[in-house]
C-alpha cells in the first residue's frame, strides 16, 4: 500500500493503534486535544524540538528506526536535563508524498519502541504532506516537584564541572556517515543517541546538581549557556574530556575540537558542589555510566579552556548555532 491509498486518516489511525493509554491519559489521539492527569504537586515541563530532512538529518544514511528513535530521545534528553520523569509526547509530521510506508512504518516502529522503552505514550499530533523534505516536530511532557526542578542557573564559584559518558562521537561520527562508513560505534552514537533519562532524574532527584543542561550543541557552547544563566565563569581543563578510544583513534590529529564543539552527543553536563564526587561517581556508576569531572565553575563571565600542558587553548569554534 501506498501513503496516498491509506490517506491522513488512515496514517492517524495506524499511529493511534500502536498506542498503549497510561491512567494519566484521560483523553488521547482522537479528540481535538488531548487531556492529561498530572501527578498531584508536580510541574509540567514541556519541550519541543524539531528535525529537519536536509538539516538535521540525511535519509541517505539514516534508517527509520533509527530516525524514529533519535525524533523522540532528543526530545527525551532535554526533559533529562531538567530532571524531569518523562510522560507524554506530541508527534507532528509533514511527509513527502512520495515516501514509501515501509519508511513510515519504520519510522514509526523507532517511536513507539523508544517510547515503550522510556515509559512515555503518545497522546496527538499533526499529521500533513510536505512539499519538501520530512519534517518532525515532537513536543514532550514531564513531571517533576518544583524543588527538583534542575535550570541551567544555578552553577555557583567552587562547583565541579561535570559529565556523563564521552564527547565528540556523534560529531566523529558524522563525519564517518559523510565518507561513506554506515556502522560502528561512532557512527551509532550519531543515528541513535541514548538520552540520559534515568541519570537526569536521578541526579535532581538526589538534590545533586545546581544546574544542568544537555549536550546538544557541543560541551564548550553548552557550558556557556550554564555559565551564562547563572552569571558565572568556567575553567574546562581539556585532559579531563572523556573521549572514546574510537573518538581518539578518529581524532588523533585534533582531539579536542570536536570534544568540545561536536554536538548531539546527548550526554548531560552538570554542576554539582565540590564534596560531591564521590556520591555522584556511585549513583551514576548504579547506571553504568562513565563519571568525569571536566572543570570548575569560577567568578566572571568567560569559560576559559586549559590545554594538557596547563596553558591556555584557543579554540576556533563555539557551539552550533543555526543562524551563525
Ligand atoms: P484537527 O483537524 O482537529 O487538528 P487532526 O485531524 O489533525 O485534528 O487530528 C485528529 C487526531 O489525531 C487528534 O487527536 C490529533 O492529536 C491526532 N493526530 C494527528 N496527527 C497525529 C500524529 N502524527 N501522531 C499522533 N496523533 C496525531
Ligand atoms: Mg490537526
Amino acid at each position: 500500500m501506498k501513503l496516498k491509498e491509506l490517506g491522513e486518516f488512515g496514517l492517524i489511525d495506524r499511529i493511534a493503534r500502536q498506542v498503549h493509554n497510561s491512567p494519566a491519559v484521560v483523553l488521547g489521539i482522537g479528540d481535538d486535544a488531548a487531556a492529561l492527569l498530572p501527578t498531584p504537586g508536580t510541574l509540567t515541563l514541556i519541550t519541543s524540538d524539531m528535525l529537519l530532512e536536509g538539516v538535521h538529518f540525511d535519509l541517505s544514511f539514516c534508517d527509520p528506526q533509527s530516525l524514529g528513535r533519535k525524533s523522540l530521545s532528543v526530545n527525551l534528553s532535554d526533559l533529562a536535563a531538567m530532571g524531569a520523569r518523562p510522560r507524554q509526547f506530541l508527534l507532528s509530521i509533514a511527509l513527502p508524498k512520495t515516501l514509501s510506508l515501509e519508511f513510515v512504518d519504520g519510522f514509526l516502529a523507532g517511536i513507539m519502541e523508544q517510547a515503550e522503552r522510556f515509559g512515555v505514550t503518545l497522546v496527538g499530533g499533526d499529521t500533513c504532506a510536505s512539499l519538501g523534505g520530512l519534517a518532525i516536530s515532537i513536543t514532550a511532557l514531564g513531571e517533576q516537584i518544583p524543588e527538583r526542578v534542575a535550570k541551567r542557573s544555578g552553577a555557583a564559584p567552587g562547583d565541579l564541572v561535570c559529565l556523563t559518558g564521552t564527547v565528540g562521537d556523534a560529531a566523529a561520527g558524522l563525519n564517518e556517515l559523510r565518507r561513506g562508513v554506515r556502522q560502528g560505534f561512532l557512527v551509532a552514537r550519531q543515528l541513535d543517541p541514548q538520552p540520559r533519562v534515568a541519570a537526569g532524574v536521578a541526579l535532581a532527584e538526589a538534590g545533586l546538581v545546581s544546574a544542568m543542561i544537555d549536550v546538544s550543541d557541543g560541551v564548550l557552547g553548552d557550558l556557556t549557556h550554564i555559565c551564562e544563566l547563572s552569571g558565572v565563569g568556567a575553567r574546562l581543563d581539556l585532559s579531563a574530556l572523556p573521549l572514546s578510544d574510537e573518538y581518539r583513534e578518529a581524532c588523533s590529529a585534533d582531539p579536542y575540537a570536536l570534544a568540545l564543539s561536536g554536538g548531539e552527543d546527548y550526554e548531560l553536563l552538570f554542576c554539582i558542589g565540590k564534596e560531591k564526587g564521590p556520591e555522584v561517581e556511585a549513583l551514576l556508576k548504579t547506571l553504568s555510566l562513565r563519571f568525569s569531572v571536566i572543570g570548575q565553575i569560577v567568578e566572571g563571565e568567560t569559560v576559559q579552556l586549559v590545554a594538557p600542558g596547563g596553558g591556555a587553548y584557543q579554540s576556533e569554534q563555539r557551539g552550533f548555532d543555526h543562524f551563525g
